[in-house]
């Protein structure tokens, strides 16, 4: 499709980098559609076969290329071209067979390779081959997390891997449950403080709470937890943010300020958020010093762990950044970015079992039958907001009985070690790259400096034309396809490019090769 008569929408020639690979189904099936296959055709086990047999090759090839250096990362399309190569139209008769398997490559070679040891772009890279195996039998499974009713095995991992997780943290006892994502972890935890504050508020609402709640976070948390104030109706005016200092971490002395000055206004703190891992620059606010101004004012702490969580199965890494986990009331940690379990898979841990029935518990008559065959202790359903939950335990499950408590530990530590390598390379390349800060994680921050600003000393200047150069070095990457790595501003300075080590498939090689490509692809600018 992308023959070399295409030109993309800046002019220069399309070429196809990614290879055309054929999956030809036997004639006599390629014709057929879905009513030829189960469950339409009793008969059709055979042709079902071969149909997902088919659609298992694509996805080995896509397994294949993504760890293939010399296939590119993405081939980057601009939206009004990607239009043009592929037929997305919603048909009023079926498609072939064939032409399902033909849709299912063509997606996956204009789908950029996440899991590619060159992705650095985001919290989430990598491509866990026991937790997308996991995914696989999941969607194969195909059931409902809320009652043990149709998830037996399902809801007892769950119930296993929690308790595994809670003792990490260092908490025997206590609940948790996985979450559609970090953001709505954060929001399980706000509810909770709140229905334990104001357990009244779940039946009169807001004006059963007298006078105005406010909540902290530090100015370089992640936006769910401000989004929090917004869904809740506090009014994002009441998520009150602290300031942090230069390595982004929350000041302890200005929370303490903050919480006497609400008090003394006459507003009721009720809840602190203290980053262990910030999206941007990788920093842990100091728990220990948070909690004892939690427990002195009675207010609930939480820790957002969801990038950093990870950590906590380190020996070497977990102290002294967790230190005093174990006094928050809740922690949120999002398996799928540093454990690098497939998308998604959050969960929010509680120190005190029982709140999250008290708090979300509706009694839906249709699910949570009260005189069930079973335990109906193991009905998790109306814990939680939603009614239907996916399973998300089955790929943790599978990918920790693969590598064991230990091989997790290894692979944090070796990703805490590469991102040690990058910053000894940056310091090494001096004239080249600038290292903004020594990262706690492995968000390594920095700018490329091009020959024409190498040698002048640095300046708030010479930051605004270094943070000039980052999206322009951007955009050749994705065209170029060989890389892909974040760039974004904060409030203390210009754009930056903030790089991710959170796959398994990278190497040292992988981060020479990322200096120099940078180097390659901005020398002129
Ligand atoms: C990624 C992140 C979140 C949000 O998690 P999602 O799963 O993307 O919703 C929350 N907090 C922090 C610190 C994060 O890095």
């Amino acid at each position: 499709m992308t023959g070399s008569g295409q030109t993309s929408a800046t002019g220069s020639p399309v070429k196809s980098k990614n290879p055309d690979y054929k999956y030809p189904l036997s004639a006599q099936t390629a014709k057929l559609t879905y009513q030829d296959i189960l469950p339409l055709n009793e008969e059709g086990y055979p042709v079902t076969k071969e149909f997902l047999q088919r659609v298992v090759d694509v996805l080995m090839d896509w397994v294949k290329d993504t760890h293939d250096r010399s296939r590119p990362v993405l081939e980057f399309h601009h939206p009004d071209e990607m239009w043009r190569l592929i037929d997305l139209e919603i048909p009023d008769q079926p498609v072939t067979l064939q032409k399902l398997i033909d849709d299912c490559a063509l997606t996956l070679k204009y789908q950029v390779k996440t899991g590619h040891p060159r992705f650095m772009n985001q919290l989430s890279c990598g491509l866990d081959l026991v937790s997308m195996a996991g995914e696989w039998l999941t969607a194969t499974a195909n059931t409902n997390m809320f009652t043990y009713e149709i998830a037996p095995v399902f809801i007892l991992m769950e119930t296993v891997v929690m308790k595994k997780m809670r003792e990490l943290i260092g908490w025997d006892g206590g609940d948790s449950i996985l979450a559609p994502g970090g953001s709505i972890s954060n929001l399980y935890a706000f509810l909770a403080a709140r229905h334990k504050m104001f357990p009244q508020y779940k039946e009169k609402g807001l004006t059963s709470i007298k006078g105005q709640l406010v909540m902290y976070t530090s100015d370089q948390c992640h936006y769910s937890i401000k989004s929090c104030a917004a869904v809740c109706g506090l009014g994002t005016d009441n998520c009150i943010m602290v300031p942090s200092d230069e390595r982004g971490r929350m000041i302890p002395q200005e929370l303490e300020r903050l919480v006497r000055e609400a008090k003394l206004r006459g507003d009721i703190p009720f809840f602190v958020n203290a980053t262990a891992g910030t999206t941007v620059l990788g920093a842990f606010d100091p728990i220990d010093q948070i909690a004892d101004i939690c427990e002195k004012y009675g207010i609930w702490l939480h820790i957002d762990a969801a990038w950093g969580g990870g950590l906590l199965l380190s020996k070497k890494h977990r102290h002294p950044k967790f230190t005093g986990v174990e006094r928050a009331q809740s922690v949120t940690w999002n398996p799928h970015k540093l454990m690098g379990a497939l998308l998604q898979c959050s969960t929010i841990h509680f120190k005190e079992d029982g709140l999250l029935i008290s708090c979300n518990q509706m009694s839906a008559e249709y699910l949570f039958m009260t005189d069930k065959l079973y335990d109906i202790r193991y009905d998790t359903g109306d814990k939680v907001i939603q009614c239907g939950r996916h399973n998300d335990i089955f790929k943790l499950w599978l990918q920790w009985r693969a590598k064991g408590t230990e091989g997790f530990e290894k692979l944090i530590d070796r990703l805490m070690e590469l991102a040690e390598y990058m910053v000894n390379q940056i310091k090494a390349q001096s004239d080249k790259y600038y290292l903004i800060l020594e990262p706690e994680l492995v968000n390594v921050s920095f700018w490329y400096i091009p020959p024409r600003l190498r040698g002048i000393p640095h300046s708030p200047s010479k930051e605004q034309d270094l943070g000039k150069i980052c999206p322009i070095i951007k955009g050749r990457m994705m065209q170029a396809g060989t890389l892909m790595v974040g760039y974004q501003p904060d409030d203390r300075r210009p754009n930056f490019f903030r790089n991710i080590i959170s796959s398994a498939a990278v190497t040292e090689g992988d981060i020479d090769f990322l200096l120099a490509e940078i180097d390659r692809l901005g020398n002129d600018l």
